[in-house]
Formats: structure tokens, C-alpha cells, sequence
């Protein structure tokens, strides 16, 4: 009772209410949204929300990807329930978020993220000098919520209530006319959050629409402010951009509006300058990234990292070589420190991560001088594969490594793949050996796994 009294008080107009006209309701014969492409987990929480007097609804990407008949990556709802409330209403809920305090709602894999509708920027919410929003926790009405959202196409509501479409800004016109457009005046939202600018040529990538005009202009000037973005954050809009099934579009789009210097600004000089091999490289590791997304493969940070910044770590590798009496070892290892200083400060990187792209890194030397133990040692390093990878990607784009690739190629198919089953066989007869001997003497004694794992282990990297 108490929480539906809050739930009203909550869906009254704040005074400061953004003076929005009627939306546009569209009716469900008239749009692409079928709640076949909905995550039955998300319908559960709308329903739940509704039957305890709440409003609720879809909201954001999921229905902006599902009008356009795209299937949606995640599901988000937007509800009059305050975050305590929407707690007290799943026992599976989580609070997250300092900016913004959300509900998570987690189903096994799946987390369906509920944030109350929130105001927009008004006395209380919390700006610095620059003009950037520190909190934002302001409750408001859906008009509020509506055009505190990024762009228009991620500003339409579904109502499951009557399987409608909710327009407020005008977001299924531009839908249609597939462009990108700011909520609001653009300078003041790009201030406020400067990583819009990245959504913005994120989205026209991943949509294939064009950044409407006055959304697109001030791009060249506010790019720079991402400067002052926690390098954390920056990484988090790095792994969308990249690892989103569409990184080839997205390099295009930040290239386009000169925005790759803040993620990558020595990527961006090479490519500025033309470098063929850096830009061969660059371009390769985007395209086999969205080729392995495209086919549900793995995909890691590491290797793009890896991938990207390979050409710094190469010169200062060979300057570390030319300039002292560094032995090899130490001249990679202090390359690899510096160009990941560099980068870090930018876009941050998990440990776990950065340490595989280290182990990428000093992998090439030993990947170059290979043949005799040392190659089956190599073999051995739990990168190799990633390593090998990063290898055949040069070879690709034109360093001059194609003879060595190709030997990688055929130790691991050929040779490597022959003693990998040599090993197997072996382990496999020790194995029954040891099993007749132990049974001889009443099965007291088990072994052989130790061995069993390391054949097994070889047998995958050769395949
Ligand atoms: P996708 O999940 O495909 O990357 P999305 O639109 O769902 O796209 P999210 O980052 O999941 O993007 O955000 C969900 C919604 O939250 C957005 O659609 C938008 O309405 C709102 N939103 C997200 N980030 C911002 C922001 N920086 N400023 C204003 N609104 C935002
Ligand atoms: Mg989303």
C-alpha cells in the first residue's frame, strides 16, 4: 500500500518537468517489436513491477535493436519503483552504481538492469566546473526520463501492458530517416557526458546510420574533453566499440570524426600518416575480430591490445636493441613497459588482461628464431596460440614473416600434431600398464593422470 502511495507521489510532474506535448503512441500492428525477440526474464520484471502498481517499461537499445530487427543484447527497464523498492519486490536483486544507483536483476546468466526514471538535470544534480554530471539521482516522471536519454532512437518505451510503442522525442522519425540525434542542445549534453561523443560514432556504426548535423559538429571540439574520462571507463567503451561483432565500422566512424586520438593516439598516428603496415595490422585485427564475433568464437581484449600496439612495441624493441647493450630479454621487457604506461593512462586494462598481452609481446622474438627446442618450448607457453596468431597476423599484413608463419602452421598440424598423438598413445599403454599391475595387486594404487593431462593438453593446441 505504502509503496504504491510512494509509486504515485513518484509519477506526479516534478516542478521543474521538461514541458514535453502527447507522445506518439504506436500501436503494436504498426511496429516491428514482437515479444518473441524479448527476454522472457525482462517480461517477469515488468509484470512483476505492474502487478504491484508500478509503471514499467522496456526502454533503450533492446527496442530501438528489436524495431529495427536486429536482435537485442540486453534489456533494460525503466519503472516509477524506487531502487529500494524494486529490492524489496525480487529476492534475486542487486544495487549498483554511484552515478546512478540501479537495480540488477539476475537470472542465472542474464541481468536485467531496472533504473528508476530519473529527472532531468535540474538544482540538484551534481555538476563540476567542466559541466560534467557527477550525480544524477534525481526520481522523475517517463516525460523526465525520456529526454535525459542519450539520443532519440534510445529513448522509445515498449508498454507490455498493450504491446505499444512510447515516443516522447521523436525517436521512431529518426529511426526511419536512421540517423543519430542528440537529445537536447548538443554542447550541453556533450559536456555533460562527454562519452557520448563515442556512443554517437558507436551506434552510427553499429546501425549503419549517419550522425544527424547538429549532433555531428561538435564533435571535433568536444573529443577532447574525453581526457578527463576515468581511463576505466574509456576501456569499458573500447570492448564495446571493438568487440561488438562491428569494430571495422567503428574504427571508420571514429576516424571519421577524429576521435581514435583519445583511445588510441598512436594508432591514430600511424594511420594519420599512412604506415601500411601498422594500418594493415590495425585493420586486420578489427576484421578477424568481427569474423570470430560473427561466428560465436572467443575473443579477448588482450589480443586486440595486443594487435594494435604491436608497432610501438616493435620500434621500441629495436631502439632498446640499437641504443645500449640490452640483451634481447630485458630490451622487450622494458618495450612492453613503456607502450603499456603509455596506453593505460588512456584506456585502462585489467591485469589479467595485461599480462597476456605482455606474454603476446615477448612471444614474437622467440616465435622468430624458432626451429630445435627452443620452438617446442615456445609451443609450450600457455599464449602460444595467441602468440602464433599475433604472428600470422603480421606475416598478413606485411611484415616479412610468411616462411615462418607457415612453419608455425605446419609444426602444429603436421610434426606437432604426430608426436601430440605419439604422447597420447604412449601415456595411454603406460595407463593400462599400470592398471593390469594395480589390479595384480588388489587396484591399491592409482596413476598416470599427470601424463594423461599434459598429452591431452598438447593434442589441443595442435588442432
Ligand atoms: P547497446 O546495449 O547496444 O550498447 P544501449 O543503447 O542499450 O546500446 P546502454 O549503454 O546499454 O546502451 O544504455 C542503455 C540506455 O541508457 C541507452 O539506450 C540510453 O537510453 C541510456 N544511456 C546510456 N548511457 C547514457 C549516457 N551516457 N547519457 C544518457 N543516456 C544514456
Ligand atoms: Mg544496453
Amino acid at each position: 500500500m505504502i509503496k504504491r502511495l510512494i509509486g504515485k507521489m513518484l509519477k506526479r510532474k516534478p516542478r521543474n518537468a521538461a514541458a514535453l506535448g502527447e507522445p506518439v503512441v504506436v500501436p503494436r500492428d504498426q511496429h516491428k517489436v514482437s515479444r518473441k525477440q524479448l527476454s522472457p526474464n525482462a517480461l517477469k520484471v515488468l509484470y512483476r513491477l505492474r502487478d504491484q502498481g508500478y509503471d514499467a517499461y522496456l526502454v533503450g537499445g533492446c527496442i530501438r535493436d528489436a524495431l529495427l530487427g536486429l536482435k537485442p543484447k540486453d534489456f533494460d527497464v525503466a519503472t516509477s519503483a524506487s531502487p529500494d523498492d524494486v529490492r524489496d519486490a525480487f529476492r534475486n536483486c542487486r544495487l549498483v552504481g554511484r552515478r546512478f544507483r540501479l537495480a540488477h536483476i539476475l537470472f542465472g546468466r542474464e541481468v536485467i538492469e531496472v533504473a528508476t526514471f530519473r529527472a532531468n538535470h535540474n538544482a540538484e544534480t551534481a555538476v563540476d566546473d567542466a559541466g560534467r554530471i557527477l550525480r544524477d539521482n534525481v526520481f522523475g516522471t517517463i516525460e523526465d526520463d525520456a529526454i535525459r536519454r542519450d539520443f532519440t532512437v534510445n529513448a522509445l518505451y515498449y508498454d507490455v501492458s498493450n504491446f505499444t510503442v512510447i515516443d516522447y522525442v521523436g525517436g521512431m522519425q529518426d529511426l526511419e530517416a536512421r540517423q543519430i540525434r542528440l537529445l537536447g542542445d548538443p554542447d550541453v549534453r556533450y559536456r555533460e557526458d562527454p562519452v557520448r561523443a563515442l556512443r554517437a560514432a558507436r551506434f552510427a556504426a553499429k546501425l549503419g546510420f549517419e550522425i544527424e548535423p547538429a549532433t555531428a559538429a561538435p564533435l571535433a571540439e568536444v573529443g577532447r574533453l574525453l581526457a578527463d574520462i576515468p581511463p576505466a571507463r574509456l576501456f569499458e567503451e573500447v570492448l564495446k566499440l571493438f568487440q561488438g561483432g562491428y569494430a571495422v565500422a567503428s574504427l571508420e566512424k571514429l576516424r571519421e570524426y577524429d576521435l581514435l586520438q583519445f583511445l588510441f593516439p598512436s594508432v591514430d598516428e600511424r594511420l594519420h600518416r599512412g604506415e601500411p603496415l601498422a594500418t594493415a595490422l590495425c585493420e586486420r585485427a578489427l576484421a578477424n575480430t568481427d569474423a570470430r564475433v560473427l561466428e560465436e568464437k572467443p575473443i579477448t581484449p588482450a589480443f586486440l591490445y595486443a594487435a594494435l600496439l604491436w608497432p610501438d612495441v616493435q620500434e621500441h624493441y629495436e631502439s632498446n636493441l640499437a641504443n645500449g647493450d640490452m640483451p634481447p630479454i630485458p630490451a622487450m621487457h622494458a618495450a612492453t613497459d613503456t607502450v603499456l604506461a603509455e596506453q593505460l593512462r588512456i584506456t585502462a586494462l585489467p591485469k589479467r588482461f595485461s599480462a597476456v598481452v605482455r606474454e603476446i609481446w615477448t612471444l614474437q622474438p622467440r616465435l622468430e628464431r624458432y626451429k630445435g627446442k627452443r620452438a617446442t618450448k615456445a609451443m609450450e607457453s600457455p599464449r602460444f596460440r595467441a602468440g602464433y596468431d599475433l604472428l600470422c597476423l603480421r606475416a598478413a599484413a606485411g611484415e616479412p614473416l610468411d616462411e615462418l608463419a607457415t612453419w608455425w602452421t605446419e609444426i602444429q598440424t603436421g610434426e606437432e600434431a604426430e608426436r601430440a598423438r605419439l604422447v597420447r598413445e604412449e601415456t595411454a599403454a603406460r595407463q593400462r600398464e599400470e592398471g593390469r599391475r594395480n589390479n595384480r595387486r588388489g587396484g591399491r594404487r592409482r596413476g598416470g593422470g599427470g601424463n594423461r593431462k599434459r598429452g591431452g593438453g598438447r593434442a589441443e593446441n595442435a588442432s
